[in-house]
């Protein structure tokens, strides 16, 4: 296979070097372009280990179209370690979540979008398609220029206007990510719910069409938007882009024997879009809407005992985790009297959980998707 390799200059640090962000890109015969990065959050390397066994496999095959990975994200966040632990979701001089810090391009840049769909509703969509995306390349380009000129070009979005500016160019994007301690899953827009069972992941979290900040968002917004305006014209589609955030279990986790099973998922995505050879099917799964998506925050502080991991169905009632307060013991009955339960308040699934047993009150104690639906292939 024939690669490109390329590196674009995203952070000069104190000591005087240069933080770069390194692409791998495949190309093949004509088709569907694919943007695939890991570790936005540095601590989450079970992306890596999918991207590895992916590159791999395509080494062994004919594509159509072109893949673009981008495994090392954010170098910035991956080096960030604080003892033997990766710091790597929050940027350490601004506290910002790296996966927040995206932008609706569309909107920051003040692009006439009305005007554009009133020039171009007559064309075929497959030809829209491509004047849309020179249209973004070009916006990129002026933004990056105008918060140069400004001086505006801050320590949160030089990195992610790079990254989405890659991902502008992509007619599939896929952001790998973990969770804290987590089973695997999805996050999928409203518009591209159906085309998320491609993915073949058993839990399927379904985001609004809308801009909430972070990677997968900000690369599927331009679609929406234009989604939404040639609507009001009149004209129906659905986009053949989509974004996804996929989730692979734990972060600190690079396992590359559950990789190999990984990147099944993907590599049925790629079927779909015509980038791989083969028929893609689908599995039975679970979806749930972020509005059911729900966070336990602990109710006290303490050592926890956690009754139930990732992955596990739990009912109304059930208890999802003892509490233990040292502070509170009566040496007669140390165990009794220390013990608290939390129980929960309705049937669902852990997605999450934290990774720690010693909590303090208000923090996030388990992630859980509620209230869901089964699709049946
Ligand atoms: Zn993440």
């Amino acid at each position: 296979m024939n690669w490109t390799i390329e590196e674009f200059p995203i952070k000069e640090l104190a000591t005087g070097e240069t933080l770069k962000l390194k692409t791998y890109t495949v190309k093949g015969s004509e088709g569907p372009h694919i943007h695939i990065q890991a570790s936005v959050h540095g601590a989450e390397l079970q992306g890596n280990a999918v991207i590895l066994q992916l590159m791999d496999l395509i080494n062994q095959t004919q594509i159509r179209g072109s893949i673009t990975f981008i495994p090392l994200a954010n170098p910035y966040a991956t080096n960030n370690k604080h003892g033997t632990y990766t710091y790597g979701r929050y940027n350490p001089v601004t506290g910002h979540n790296w996966n927040r810090n995206f932008v609706d391009i569309i909107n920051v840049s003040k692009f006439d979008l009305i005007g554009f769909v009133e020039n171009n509703i007559h064309l075929p969509w497959h030809e829209l398609k491509i004047v849309y995306k020179s249209e973004l390349d070009q916006i990129f380009r002026n933004y990056f220029d105008k918060l140069i000129e400004t001086r505006a070009l801050s320590e949160n979005n030089k990195l992610n206007l790079m990254l989405q500016h890659l991902a502008s160019k992509a007619d599939g994007i896929l952001d790998l990510h973990t969770g804290p301690t987590a089973t695997r899953y999805l996050y999928a827009a409203e518009y591209e719910a159906e085309v998320s069972h491609y993915l073949k992941f058993k839990y399927n979290l379904i985001i609004p069409n809308e801009y909430a900040g972070s990677m997968d968002e900000s690369a599927f917004m331009p679609w929406v938007h234009l989604m939404n305006k040639l609507k009001a014209q009149g004209r129906e589609i659905i986009p053949d882009i989509e974004s996804f955030t996929l989730e692979f279990g734990s972060e600190e986790t690079f396992r590359m024997d559950e990789a190999a099973k990984d990147v099944e998922s993907i590599v049925n995505y790629l079927r779909y879009k015509g980038v791989l050879e083969g028929m893609p099917d689908k599995i039975d799964s679970h979806s749930c809407l972020l509005e059911n998506y729900k966070t336990i925050f602990s109710p006290k502080g303490g050592l926890v005992d956690y009754h139930f991991e990732p992955g596990q169905k739990f009912n109304k009632g059930d208890t999802l985790a003892s509490f233990y307060n040292l502070k509170n013991i009566d040496p007669n009955d140390p165990i009794e009297s220390s013990r608290s339960a939390v129980k929960a308040e309705q049937d669902g699934i852990i997605i999450n959980r934290c990774p720690s047993s010693s909590v303090h009150q208000g923090m996030e104690l388990y992630q859980v998707m509620t209230k869901l639906s089964e699709h049946k292939v």
